[in-house]
């Protein structure tokens, strides 16, 4: 019996050890000489095709690098540069990309000083694409020769490719365009330039290509889903010869899965790991002959494969299939996980044991493929067996007094004991605040002192007694400014933080940190989630400290300042042996803890982030109510455990309400801060359509640059807001955290912020 063919569907391009970012800006700081950054760029393709190639995986991908985004990558592929750009055809060459990506100074090259592309979430990860833009205009034409030259580049290093473009129908459903315009009429247009690119593929030596079409993991319209046929007729035909296979990704097809197993594609991925129950339906329902390729490895996760699971659910589609049709890959391109576990050395063995980044997740790929054959690795697969049930098993992730707790969770313990008037009632003479409350959502400005400190003390080079009075008088300062400026509510300025999700991770039980697990979130940026492995316990106190420190030095009111269990559980990697909002409401009991012993400790307000709450949304419609209910418990859980005097708020931002602002308002808290003034206050529209009952603070101050609002342009906002929303419901506040201004900026803002308030309450 012959292996299982495999392939790979993306590979990380930023390096183990991020060398693609240094080398990126070290060319945009222009400290580096464009060939250098192109030889790095193909020093990482060399090494990771080869490292691929070592791994035993058959079809490897190329064209899956990118030096910002792929999406960008199609878009300067196919010439479809916004016009600000003033691109009149001919080569797209990379610093251009840089310019769409990054946007154009007034002074370099056009001088138009054009805005960079829109960049949005990609599904639900955590990565960010550059957004194409579509006009009636719009026009394609085949522009940079990326895909070929990459093919050629493997071809040559004796490695055949398996070119990864995006599918036609993703490129233009995942763009935008003037209001009401049609993008789907594009598709016309556009089918004979991807025929063109295939051809050209499939002369230079190219057998197979992979389309992305992740889009049918959505809800598609129907017009939408039944262009997929026609579509992918034409390009077969571009292309004779040429094998197609069609990637689908990050979710079930249901009713898109009809139409994906009909296409005349030679073969079709599924990302077995989020469908697992479609796989059987689908052997059914594919053509004859077309190939089915099974993402069992999780490309989203760094969880060790059960690869016993794998090996049956595999078994189910040989069976009906044969193992020609049957292909093995993981579930998605591997571009969001970490490069490779040989670089971590601080791990415990244990919990390495449980972890698989890219590079051994293609030998969990491979050595499912060789399950039942005569090359099938014995030893592997009982160390995989071995870490699994040690997993399944161990104390470190499974404690019964924190299942307990969760599992004890009554409605009850998830609802304030007094409906919100009556409790405001009493805040409103427990804090004895004027109307039109001034306060800042958190962090004041990360100035390169305060990195340094952190640094040098992370290091070692820095006592811990020094660090501490450091950061004292740094929050000592910052009170003693915000009093002088005449703020209401005050913040601490969260200088002890290098970031919200990793200050709580590191104080709670159930997470682990990496040395070199960093994932790209857009162009140079990459992140490092912390990975939330097992059940979440608080062993003491995390904020209360500072938070006592910091009340002690003022009599107004102190904001305590906590991460809320949503954005702790979006941006980790969370475990996946247990479902994600059982994990929520564990952080949600958590972070209780935590705002009971801040109310203990005198404090009387206290804020919980949940920026990402919108961004853990499912991708299907039809999944959002259950994922709210449990979101919003969870929030709630952590809220609920306090006086009717203690005042709770919670902070959003980048984030659109209007669908979800039901599950806002029954968040229930106090006060809630969101992002409005770049959208001009448009943002508070769902706030005052749903009649929203408790106090909101629409940001006045666009935090994301230098710029300094005047006092008459903030004063401005906040009429507008007062014209439509309860004037007495109002708080003024910024946008969102300072952390990224500088001082003299902030100084400036908040003076006028705060006269605005005064303003608004006839003072002046
Ligand atoms: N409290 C955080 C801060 O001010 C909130 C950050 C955020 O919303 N992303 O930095
Ligand atoms: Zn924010």
């Amino acid at each position: 019996m012959q292996p299982l063919s495999t392939h790979n569907l993306g590979f990380p391009r930023i390096g183990a050890k991020r060398e693609l970012k240094t080398a990126t800006e070290a060319f945009w700081a222009g400290k580096l000489p464009l060939e250098e950054l192109l030889a790095t760029g193909a020093a990482l393709r060399k090494a990771h095709w080869q490292l691929q190639q070592a791994a035993g995986v058959d079809l490897i991908p190329s064209n899956d690098f990118s030096f910002y985004d792929q999406m960008l990558d199609q878009s300067c592929l196919l010439g479809n540069l916004p016009p600000r750009f003033h691109h009149a055809g001919g080569p797209v060459e990379l610093p251009l990309l840089f310019k769409v990506a990054r946007g154009s100074g007034e002074h370099d090259g056009c001088g138009c000083g054009a805005t960079a592309g829109e960049m949005t979430k990609w599904f639900d990860t955590n990565y960010h694409y550059i957004v194409p833009e579509f006009e009636e205009g719009t026009r394609f034409a085949v522009s940079t020769s990326k895909p070929f030259d990459e093919f050629a580049e493997a071809l040559a290093l004796g490695i055949r490719t398996k070119p990864v473009l995006i599918g036609p129908l993703s490129y233009l459903f995942l763009g935008k365009g003037p209001a009401g315009f049609d993008r789907l009429a594009l598709l016309e247009r556009l089918l004979p330039v991807y025929g063109e690119i295939l051809s050209r593929l499939h002369a230079q030596g190219a057998e197979w290509v992979q389309l992305d079409e992740p889009i049918l993991a959505l809800d598609l319209p129907a017009e939408w889903r039944a262009a997929f046929a026609q579509a992918y007729t034409k390009l077969k035909a571009a292309a004779p010869g040429l094998r197609l296979l069609l990637a689908t990704y990050f979710g079930e097809l249901r009713e898109n899965a009809a139409t994906a197993a009909a296409l005349p594609v030679d073969a079709l991925h599924l990302d077995a790991t989020r469908a697992p129950a479609e796989v059987g339906p689908l052997c059914e329902l594919l053509a004859p002959g077309t190939i089915l390729s099974l993402g069992v490895v999780d490309g989203r996760n760094l969880w060790r494969n059960p690869l016993d699971a794998s090996a049956s659910l595999l078994a189910e589609a040989t069976g009906r299939l044969g193992r020609e049709r049957v292909w093995v890959a993981p579930s998605c391109s591997l571009l969001h996980v970490p490069v490779s576990l040989q670089h971590e050395e601080k791990l415990d063995a244990e919990l390495k044991s449980w972890f698989a980044f890219a590079e051994e997740k293609l030998a969990e790929v491979v050595a499912l493929a060789r399950v039942g054959t005569a090359q099938e690795d014995t030893a592997f697969l009982q160390a995989n067996r071995a870490a699994i049930a040690s997993r399944k098993a161990s104390p470190r992730i499974h404690r019964a007094e924190v299942r307990a707790r969760a599992a004890a969770v009554v409605p009850g313990d998830s609802q304030r004991a007094t409906p919100f008037a009556d409790r405001r009632v009493r805040q409103l003479a427990a804090l004895g605040l004027p109307a039109f409350p001034t306060t800042t959502i958190g962090s004041f400005p990360q100035t390169p002192d305060i990195r340094a400190a952190r640094a040098r003390f992370k290091k070692g080079a820095l006592p811990e007694a020094d660090y501490t009075t450091f950061l004292r008088e740094k929050t000592a300062e910052c009170i003693r400014f915000q009093e002088e400026v005449g703020l209401d509510v005050l913040v601490h300025g969260e200088f002890e933080r290098n970031d919200m999700v990793e200050y709580f991770g590191e104080q709670l039980d159930g997470f682990a940190f990496t040395q070199n697990g960093w994932v790209q979130s857009y162009g140079s940026r990459c992140v490092k989630p912390p990975v939330l492995f097992g059940d979440v316990a608080r062993p003491r106190a995390m904020t209360v400290e500072w938070a006592r420190y910091a009340q002690s030095l003022t009599s107004r009111p102190m904001k305590g300042m906590l991460t809320g269990p949503v954005t702790i559980l979006q941006w980790s990697f969370v475990r996946d042996d247990q479902p994600r909002m059982e994990t929520a409401r564990q952080l949600g009991l958590a972070i209780r803890d935590e705002v009971q012993d801040l109310e203990a400790a005198g404090i009387r307000v206290i804020q919980i982030d949940e920026p990402a709450l919108r961004e853990g949304l499912p991708l299907r419609r039809s999944d959002w109510a259950a994922y709210l209910k449990r979101a919003t418990e969870a929030f709630r859980l952590s809220a609920s455990g306090v006086r009717d005097e203690t005042q709770i708020h919670t902070h959003m931002c980048y984030c659109e309400f209007n669908d979800i602002i039901d599950s806002i308002a029954a968040l229930d808290a106090d006060v809630i801060s969101i992002e409005t003034s770049r959208s001009n206050m448009e943002l508070l529209e769902a706030f005052v359509s749903f009649r929203y009952p408790n106090e909101v603070g629409p940001g006045v101050w666009d935090i994301h640059s230098p710029r300094v609002p005047s006092q008459e342009e903030m004063l401005a906002l906040l009429r507008k807001a007062a014209a439509v929303l309860p004037p007495e419901h109002l708080w003024v506040n910024p946008d969102c955290g300072l952390k990224t201004r500088a001082w003299a900026e902030t100084e400036a803002s908040l003076r006028h912020l705060v006269a605005a308030a005064r303003a608004m309450r006839g003072e002046g």
